[in-house]
C-alpha cells in the first residue's frame, strides 16, 4: 500500500527517511545485537543514544548550559500538573493566557494547586486569535507565566512573545518544537510532547533553567519532580527507551535539513500555500485571524456542514487523511508539521482548487 498524506494532528507524520532508518536498525542497533528496545537503560550503547539526543536537542535550539533537557512521559498533560507542583513555590501563585483547550487545560490543573490568574483569553471568539494583553493584569509576584505557543486546536500562534520581566515564562510548544527559531533565553522552562514534531508518543521534552529546580511542594509524587530527573539525567526510572531513540533520530534528520531555519524557512513557504489559497478563494475559509496564524496546523470550512463532509470524504479517498477539524471547531484541519513535504501541501491545495470548482 502506498503512504498517504496524513495531516494528522497528533500522532502525526514523522520523516520517511528516518522510518526507513528505523526499520533497518529495528532488529539489531550498530553492533549491540539486540534492538533499541531491548537494551538495558543503564547501558553503554544506551547511554549514548540518550546523551547524543539531548547534545543535538541543544545545538539545534541553541540551549545554554544552564538549562537542563529531560526526556519524561506522561505526555504534554502531565506538565500542566508538573508545573505547579515544582514552580508555584515562592508565592503560590501563577499567571496563564488562555488561547485555546490546552491552555485551559493546563490553567484548571494549575488551579489545584495555588491561585491562577487568567491574564487573558481568546475564548470569546473561539480561541480565533492571541488576545490582546494588558500588562497592568500581569502579577509581578506570580511563580511563573504561562502561555502556549502554538494552538494545535484552533490553529493560532504567538508570534510576539509577552514582556514579562523577572517572572518565568513557561511555555508549551508541543505542537511547534523545532519548527521556527525561538530564543530559550527568554524563558524559565519550555515543553512539548513528542508526538506531533519529534516522534512516537511517549516522551515529553522538558527544557528547565536550573535556578527553577528543587523546590517543588512536599507532596510532589517523586517521579513528577523535575529535580528528581535531572539529577538522574532522565534515568531515574526507566525512561521511554525507543521513543527517545526515534527523537534522536529526528534531531539527526533536522540537522541534515540544514536546522530550524532552514525549516522554519521550508514551513511558512508550505503555509503560505495553503493561506494565500484559503484568501484567494471566495468558497474555502480560514477561521483565525491572520496575524495569529498557525504555521503547522491550519483550520479551514466550506460554505456549509455537507459541503464540509463531502470535503473531507472526496479527501480521503484521494489519500489526504486526517483532515477532520477538531470536534470543538469542526470544519477542517491541515496539520502541516515538519515531515509534510512540500509536495503534500501542494497536492492538497491543487485538490481543493478542484473542489471548488466542481461544487461550488
Ligand atoms: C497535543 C498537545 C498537548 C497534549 O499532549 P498529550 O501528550 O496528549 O498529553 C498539550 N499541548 C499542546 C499544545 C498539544 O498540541
Amino acid at each position: 500500500m502506498e503512504r498517504v498524506f496524513n495531516f494528522s494532528a497528533g500522532p502525526s507524520m514523522l520523516p520517511l527517511e528516518v522510518l526507513e532508518q528505523a526499520q533497518k536498525e529495528f532488529v539489531c542497533y550498530g553492533s549491540s545485537g539486540m534492538s533499541v528496545m531491548e537494551m538495558s537503560h543503564r547501558s553503554k550503547v544506551f547511554e549514548g543514544i540518550l546523551e547524543k539526543a539531548q547534545a543535538d536537542l541543544r545545538d539545534l535550539m541553541h540551549i545554554p548550559d544552564n538549562y537542563k533537557i529531560l526526556f519524561l512521559q506522561g505526555g504534554g498533560s502531565t506538565q500542566f500538573a508538573m508545573i505547579p507542583l515544582n514552580l508555584m513555590n515562592k508565592n503560590n501563585k501563577a499567571d496563564y493566557v488562555v488561547t485555546g483547550q490546552w491552555a485551559k487545560k493546563a490553567a484548571e490543573e494549575a488551579a489545584r494547586y495555588g491561585k491562577v490568574n487568567i491574564v487573558a483569553s481568546s475564548a470569546d471568539t473561539t480561541f480565533d486569535r492571541i488576545p490582546e494583553l494588558d500588562e497592568s493584569k500581569f502579577d509581578k509576584h506570580a511563580d511563573y507565566f504561562y502561555i502556549t505557543l502554538n494552538n494545535t486546536i484552533y490553529g493560532t500562534r504567538w508570534t510576539k512573545l509577552p514582556n514579562v520581566g523577572d517572572v518565568p515564562l513557561v511555555g508549551d510548544m508541543s505542537s511547534s518544537i523545532l519548527s521556527e527559531e525561538i530564543d530559550i533565553t527568554k524563558f524559565g522552562l519550555l515543553f512539548a510532547g513528542a508526538q506531533k514534531n519529534l516522534g512516537p508518543a511517549g516522551v515529553t521534552v522538558v527544557i528547565i533553567r536550573e535556578d527553577l529546580l528543587g523546590n517543588a511542594m512536599d507532596f510532589t509524587p517523586t517521579m513528577l519532580k523535575y529535580d528528581i530527573h535531572a539529577k538522574n539525567n532522565s534515568l531515574y526510572n526507566t525512561p521511554p527507551t525507543y521513543g527517545i531513540y526515534f527523537m534522536g533520530r529526528v534531531f539527526e534528520w533536522v540537522k541534515a535539513q540544514g536546522g530550524v531555519a532552514a525549516l522554519q524557512k521550508r514551513n511558512e513557504e508550505k503555509a503560505a500555500l495553503l493561506y494565500d489559497f484559503l484568501d484567494s478563494s471566495a468558497f474555502f475559509r480560514g477561521t483565525v485571524q491572520k496575524k495569529d496564524r498557525s504555521l503547522m496546523n491550519v483550520p479551514f470550512v466550506l460554505p456549509t456542514e455537507e459541503l464540509n463532509a463531502k470535503f473531507i470524504k472526496e479527501a480521503g479517498e484521494k489519500g489526504f487523511v486526517n483532515l477532520k477539524g477538531h470536534r470543538t471547531v469542526g470544519g477542517m484541519r491541515a496539520s502541516i508539521y515538519n515531515a509534510m513535504p512540500r509536495e503534500g501541501v501542494e497536492a492538497l491545495v491543487a485538490f481543493m482548487k478542484q473542489f471548488e470548482a466542481e461544487n461550488k
